[in-house]
């Protein structure tokens, strides 16, 4: 038979700040399954290039396929309803609930009723039990009643990770999961990472290349909002700018 779309397909992809390239014609292709690394030096356009996909921002020009169906003017709520969802970055925490109430709420959200039915009796009976399954995935069981604003940076991120997976997406985007973390934590998260990309399509940027070898069957390398090289991670390290750029030779 045909052979199924690529989960996530941009073509020509832009979008400008005022005169201002900050992604440029940018065209690329997330497959089915694989944990795929985004990399480029800071301001190449990779935050930018998540919040174009998830519909958060408006491109200048260009078309995104998810799934083979093109969601380039799709409202963004219906296109984390279709299954691509950003994790939650760390301000999108409540920080007064405790972590198990901040995943009720992620539960109830990826049920399709609004946060805004939150009830905390009720999201217990309801959710509770999905929300201790995540917790153990993310390693939060023993501080899942201390209030989120309370956790260490760590185990802040495990929990936006939580919320995220708390959705089950089909799509996984990650900016920088690694971010602030010690050396010790790297294990941990990337385990973790492992963990959330199993039956699922993960796409992440991180600039640990030692992670992204560890981790990434493909990468695709930004600079200047431009793909300057895409493919697995021997292809891209041998690439002249990627190794100015980033492995000093
Ligand atoms: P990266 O995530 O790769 O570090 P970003 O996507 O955050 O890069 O930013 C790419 C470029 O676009 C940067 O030069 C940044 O200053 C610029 N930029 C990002 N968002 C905006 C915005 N809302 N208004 C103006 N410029 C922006
Ligand atoms: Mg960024």
């Amino acid at each position: 038979g045909q052979p199924a779309p690529p989960v996530l397909l941009t073509e020509g992809l832009t979008r400008r700040f005022g005169g201002f390239h900050a992604v440029r014609n940018v065209s690329f292709t997330l497959n089915e399954g694989e944990i795929h690394g985004l990399i480029g030096p800071n301001g190449a356009g990779k935050s930018t290039l998540f919040n174009l996909v998830t519909r958060m921002l408006p491109a200048s020009s260009g078309r995104i396929l998810y799934r083979g169906q093109d969601i380039s003017r799709m409202p963004p709520a219906r296109v984390a309803r279709m299954g691509l969802v950003r994790s939650f970055q760390i301000s999108a925490l409540f920080g007064e609930m405790t972590s198990r109430q901040n995943l009720h709420v992620a539960l109830m959200r990826g049920s399709g009723l609004g946060w805004r039915a939150w009830m905390p009796d009720r999201s217990l009976r309801r959710f509770d039990p999905a929300a201790q399954d995540i917790a153990a995935r993310v390693g939060l069981t023993d501080v899942l009643d201390q209030p989120a604003a309370a956790l260490s940076y760590g185990r802040k991120r495990a929990l936006e990770l939580g919320m995220a997976l708390a959705l089950d997406p089909g799509v996984l985007l990650l900016d920088e999961p690694l971010a602030g973390m010690g050396h010790e934590d790297i294990d941990t998260v990337c385990d973790l990472i492992r963990d959330a990309a199993r039956g699922r399509t993960v796409l992440m940027v991180e600039h640990n290349l030692g992670v992204v070898e560890r981790l990434c069957d493909r990468v695709t390398v930004l600079q200047r909002g431009e793909v300057i090289a895409s493919g697995d991670y021997t292809d891209i390290a041998a690439h002249p700018q990627v190794r100015s750029a980033y492995l000093g030779a």
